[in-house]
């Protein structure tokens, strides 16, 4: 086991996290409790719906490029509230409002076919990888074997499942 002193002089140093996890702000979808991981493992993408915009492309070109994280995971979750919004939005005339609209938005091209919300949350998932994919930066290091981008569904139950 690492001490804990010599493991916390190292982060002084710098950080080398293993991964960028993209995920919704869901308090039941911490990633550092859900991958069991420590301080200084994981780069934290937090926005409700593990939607993605330019700052938060920003965090992910700065994880992959400065901290040389190999993986960037797109998770998202069961019961997504943010999902729903934009599913009632789309098929029962729901309308969110404030800035929670602007969230709704980006997810609806998501959830406009889906059957239910759990397909919404799926394609989500995928267009959100798609998006992250098509960054300049992240595109670059995809290309050059050093970064991949994959996806994943955590279930509430605690059961991550990588997407193929
Ligand atoms: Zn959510």
């Amino acid at each position: 086991m690492t001490n804990p002193d010599e493991a916390l002089k190292r982060l002084k140093e710098g950080q080398h996290p293993y991964a960028v996890v993209v995920s919704c702000s869901d308090s039941r979808v911490t990633p550092t409790t859900v991958f069991n991981a420590g301080l200084g493992e994981i780069f934290d993408i937090r926005i409700a719906g593990n939607v993605v915009d330019d700052d938060a492309l920003g965090s992910i070109e700065y994880g992959v490029e400065h901290t040389g994280a190999p993986l960037v995971v797109v998770m998202g979750h069961e019961s997504c509230g943010a999902v729903t919004a934009a599913y009632d939005e789309a098929h029962n005339n729901a309308h969110a409002e404030g800035n929670i609209e602007d969230l709704v938005e980006k997810i609806l091209p998501s959830v406009k076919n889906a059957k239910d919300i759990d397909e919404g949350i799926h394609n989500n998932i995928d267009n959100v990888a798609k998006e992250i994919n098509n960054d300049a930066i992240v595109k670059h290091l995809v290309d050059q074997g050093k970064v991949k981008v994959v996806r994943a569904y955590y279930s509430l139950d605690g059961k991550v499942t990588f997407m193929e």
